[in-house]
């Protein structure tokens, strides 16, 4: 697969960042390091973008993002081994991952050609009855877009689909540890017929990132990573909108009612999925103490016989984390958790960038392990005696995203559901199922728009009201 939307990238003076693969180490491919010294051309071409988006008209969109989504399909096992090879995923999570994609493509689409705007009920207002009017969608104009590696195309898709929809112009930074999907995915929007300039790509690192956040003609920042980074944006952006999609620490409630081998399926899946590297990825199972033994039990067996190993296996349940330091980080955090009381019962194995899944019990609540997100095949059990103790425990943290809840008492899983802090409570499932259709995002602390398609299209579009006053 070439990547030809990197030949429109400045290259001569710059460096190139080499894109490894996690399992192994060997080169995937390589990109551009853009630096600051090209951010006024990179500015210029997304005006240029800007302009060249907001002249199309819907139905073109539509049609484009609809072209693109077919064109991903028709990539869809090249697209499937590129996320295998640069983001460590398995073969069948990557595989999962692009169909989502083609998902987002086709819902952008039709979001396009939808939601175009409503009428203004003028007459509500005694006063107003001679005015008929509406509010149309606008495009914002010029959105800067950075992404994480652990989703390499979906999580791009979720910017580029809404904001094209809304006919604005993007700069999009991929995350320099995963970059290729997302070039790949823009190969394709302009094969299917988008001006190049409408999505400019900027490959490179933190500090590119940062100059084109804090450039004054941007009017939005579409941000998912960690809370550190978002952090760091939200002090140099200035006056323009920020989506800030960051960090969970997501809970699982297991009440003593549920159907356990289904319920120990789903954790399993929802602990160790993509590594851990997820951010609705379960970090703590909340265990009512009257099947906590038998939980634990078949959890560990479950857990101990997940196939590790290298992702692009047909046959493996879990690769590896993204580098060697994220996963000598996790240890660290481990490490510590077990200093402060933590018993292990299974896991805290490493070789290289392979961390194996980890489950931990006991864990001191003050430990950065309970509070903050490890982003990490780790998790942790814990039992607890009432539901109102599970609510508790599980709203602890300052920040979430998702939670999940088992148990055949639907009037016990709607209480809970109420009460968690959490910005989707997923009932029988764990706190790892996402539609893309649905609105997504986080709660409490950093908790700044929405993603899901119609929700992400709302954000990067802006309402223009036209009032008519009937003549008298
Ligand atoms: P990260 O914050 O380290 O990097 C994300 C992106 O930000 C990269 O492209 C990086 O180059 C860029 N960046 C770094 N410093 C910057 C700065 N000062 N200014 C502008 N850009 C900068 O995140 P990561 O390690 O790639 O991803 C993991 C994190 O992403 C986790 O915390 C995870 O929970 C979060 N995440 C959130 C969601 C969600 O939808 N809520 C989805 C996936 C991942």
């Amino acid at each position: 697969m070439t990547l030809s939307s990197l030949a429109l990238a400045k290259t001569a003076e710059n460096t190139a960042i080499e894109v490894r693969n996690p399992f192994d180490g060997s080169h995937v491919g390589s990109v551009p390091c853009l630096t600051v010294a090209d951010v006024p051309a990179l500015l210029a071409t997304a005006r240029e973008g800007v302009r060249r988006c907001a002249a199309l008209p819907r139905h073109r969109r539509a049609a484009i993002l609809e072209e693109a989504a077919r064109r991903v399909e028709q990539d869809a096992a090249a697209f499937a081994a590129l996320i295998v090879a640069e983001a460590g995923k398995t073969l069948r999570q990557a595989q999962k991952e692009v169909k989502r994609c083609i998902n987002t493509l086709k819902l952008s689409a039709e979001e396009a050609r939808r939601n175009a705007g409503e009428v203004v009920p003028f007459d509500a207002y005694e006063g107003s009855e001679s005015r008929q009017g509406w509010f149309s969608r606008e495009p914002l104009g010029l959105i800067v877009a950075i992404t994480p590696y652990n989703d390499p195309l979906n999580l791009v898709a979720h910017k580029l689909g809404p904001a094209i929809a809304g006919g604005n112009g993007v700069l999009l930074k991929p995350s320099e540890l995963a970059p290729l999907s997302a070039c790949r995915l823009v190969d394709c929007l302009r094969e299917a017929g988008l001006p190049s300039e409408v999505v400019t790509l900027a490959t490179g690192g933190a500090d590119l990132g940062k100059a084109l956040t804090s450039a004054r003609e941007v009017r939005m920042i579409s941000f998912t990573g960690g809370f550190v980074t978002g952090e760091h944006i939200a002090r140099t952006a200035g006056l323009k909108k920020l989506a800030m999609d960051l960090g969970g620490n997501a809970p699982v409630l297991v009440l003593d009612d549920c159907e356990l081998e289904a319920t120990v399926e789903s954790c399993v899946s929802g602990a160790f999925w993509a590594a851990g590297q997820n951010c609705i990825g379960t970090q703590r199972i909340l265990v009512q103490a009257s099947i906590y033994a038998e939980f634990r039990e078949r959890f560990l067996a479950r857990t101990r016989a997940l196939v590790v190993g290298d992702p692009s296996r047909p046959d493996s349940d879990m690769g590896p984390m993204i580098t060697e330091q994220a996963a000598r980080a996790t240890e660290q955090v481990v490490a510590e958790a077990l200093a402060e009381g933590a018993t292990l019962l299974c896991g805290q194995r490493r070789e290289g960038a392979l961390y194996h899944p980890t489950v931990l019990e006991g864990v001191d609540h003050r430990s950065r392990l309970w509070r903050q997100e490890v982003f990490a095949p780790v998790v942790v059990l814990e039992s607890f005696e009432t539901l109102e103790d599970a609510v508790a425990l599980a709203n602890e943290p300052e920040y979430s995203l998702h939670a999940g809840i088992f148990t055949r008492d639907l009037r016990r899983a709607l209480w809970a559901a109420r009460r968690i802090e959490a910005g989707g409570v997923m009932i029988n499932d764990s706190s790892d199922y996402r539609f893309d259709a649905m609105p997504f995002g986080g709660f409490k602390y950093g908790s700044l728009g929405r993603e899901g398609v119609r929700f992400a299209y709302e954000d990067m579009t802006q309402p223009k009201v036209v009032c008519i006053n009937e003549l008298s």
